[in-house]
């Protein structure tokens, strides 16, 4: 299939050939034809075709514009697709109404680009080829080596789950590691601004206490402890202890100085 093409590394192309796999991914995204969906990295356009084949409005981004003598066949044959090509990072979707987000996603912007969705209160939900590690990460309970600011965003975000795993021998060329497709209805709202400090300065060391990290990143030492005290918290409690809601009520009080 791959006709002599060179796949780059860095671009993270390590695309998937399997029909049911990708059939399986998008039926996992819950697209119908009423809904639109933006694809990250159409690649070849594998994927794509599968979403176009819902009906489902669809906007596909491709940084490579090498592939596009692949993508504008497509996009002549289904009127419901169109093909971007650029990085997506840096475009503004072209349209205002809530969508679906789906991708088989270049590993080196995974973590961006999930805050992107979780963040852009449009984005109805996540449909996401991610590593194995990345998808744990996700999913993670709070107390875990796992649990970070990954797993609080996406659990604040709505309700995530891994809705199968992927071995690396379905990936051409196969990546190092195994994958996993991860799916988040989103039901809650997205972080405030408050809550996003507080938890990137309660992650921002690892070993150190809540306390510690927060007083690091500008908090008050006092207006912490007493917070701490208000939310019948442990003041040597570690950041990867709190709940995502301990997070957003921790951080109501922060902000209201209780
Ligand atoms: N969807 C295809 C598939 O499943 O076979 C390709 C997936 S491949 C893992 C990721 C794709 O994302 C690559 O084609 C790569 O060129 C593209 N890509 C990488 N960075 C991008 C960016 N910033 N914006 C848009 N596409 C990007």
């Amino acid at each position: 299939m791959n006709s002599g093409f060179r796949h780059s590394h860095s671009l993270g192309q390590n695309f998937l050939t399997d029909g049911n796999l990708l059939s399986a991914i998008a039926s996992d995204s819950g697209l119908t034809a009423d809904s639109i969906a933006v694809e990250v990295g159409a690649g070849m356009g594998a994927l794509t075709e599968k979403l176009a084949e819902t009906g489902a409005r669809i906007y596909a981004y491709e940084i490579d514009t090498r592939l596009e003598e692949y993508l504008r066949p497509l996009e002549n044959k289904y009127p419901n697709l169109t093909v971007i090509l650029g990085d997506f990072m840096k475009s503004e979707l072209p349209f205002g109404r809530s969508y679906r987000a789906v991708a088989n996603l270049p590993y080196y912007i995974t973590t961006p680009v999930l805050f992107r969705f979780l963040e852009d209160e449009r984005c109805r939900s996540v449909t996401v080829m991610v590593q194995a590690e990345v998808a744990e990460r996700i999913i993670a309970p709070p107390g875990g080596k796992d649990y970070g600011a990954l797993s609080v965003a996406a659990q604040l975000a709505g309700k995530a789950r891994i809705t199968r795993r992927v071995g690396r021998h379905m990936f051409t060329p196969p990546p190092n590691v195994d994958s996993a497709v991860v799916h988040i209805e989103k039901t809650g709202e997205a972080a405030s601004d408050g809550v996003k400090r507080l938890v990137r300065a309660a992650f921002s060391m690892r070993r150190k206490t809540l306390v510690n990290c927060l007083t690091a990143n500008g908090y008050g030492k006092a207006e912490v402890l007493s917070a701490l005290a208000a939310e019948g918290l442990d003041p040597a409690v570690r950041g990867e202890r709190l709940s995502p809601d301990a997070f957003v009520r921790l951080a109501e009080r922060l902000k209201n100085g209780v």
